[in-house]
Formats: C-alpha cells, structure tokens, sequence
C-alpha cells in the first residue's frame, strides 16, 4: 500500500468528470479515486473505473478488480496498454441489478477513444459482482 500523499490539481477538480459531462470530477468519481467514497452501485464502479482509466490511475483499477480476476500481472498488464489510447466519450447503454442492495450487476457501455489518429470504440458488458461489501470489476465481454 502506497502511502503518499497525492496531490490532486485544482483544475482537475473543477473540469467535467471524464465519465459524465454534468459534473465535476470533484463531485462525481474523484471521492472514489482517493477513497473518500465508496461507489454504491456497479454504474458508479463503472463510470470510477472509466476516469481512472482517464487519469491512468493504475492502482484504482487494479484495487477494484474483484480478487478473483486480479492475477499477479494484472497491474503490469494495465500499466503496459493504460498510456496509449486517450478516452473521449463513454456511454452507458444498458444495466441490470448492480444497485445499492444486489450483490451482482452488469453494464453495457461504449468508451471512444484515440489512438494515433483513429478514433475507436470498445463495446463492452461487464459483469461487476461485490467483495466484502465492495462493488468489484470480474470481467468483460466485446
Ligand atoms: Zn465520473
């Protein structure tokens, strides 16, 4: 465990979270990204694990990647693919359960992103399941 303290940039803060247009970063995912808040659904998880990808927060997304899913070169792995593509758009299309009182859900989302100067989109449903109370990624289908 890193026990660091990070400084977040105001500017950061005060923009348009990644994942959501209608609200700052400081108001939507970034009490998940430092631990000040716990998604209470999978959406929530969903949408945290989008900006982290974002903001390249390589621990956030290995810490929310359910147990059993989170192998040994989980963090190298996210840590040799995170830097290249730049995340522009996410849309969430559909969900089921994944609310404050199921233990399972699942959301289907589009994320658009650049890479070079293609624009790309990867279509995924995710399945999210909680740990200890936790709502955790397990995995993803195209
Ligand atoms: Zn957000």
């Amino acid at each position: 465990m890193s026990t660091s303290i990070v400084k977040i940039p105001r500017e950061r803060e005060i923009s348009p979270c990644p994942c959501n247009r209608e609200k700052t970063y400081a108001e939507c995912c970034l009490p998940f990204h430092y631990g000040r808040k716990r998604p209470e659904t999978a959406e929530q998880l969903m949408r945290s694990r989008y900006s982290a990808y974002f903001f390249r927060l390589v621990d956030y997304l290995v810490a929310t990647t359910h147990p059993d899913k989170r192998d040994k070169k989980l963090a190298h792995n996210i840590d040799e693919t995170i830097w290249e593509p730049s995340w522009r758009k996410l849309e969430i299309i559909s969900q089921s359960k994944g609310g404050a009182d199921d233990k399972t859900g699942k959301v289907e989302f589009i994320a658009t992103y650049s890479l070079g100067k293609e624009t790309r989109q990867l279509h995924e449903k995710s399945r999210f399941r909680r740990f200890k109370g936790k709502w955790m990624y397990l995995d993803g289908k195209g």
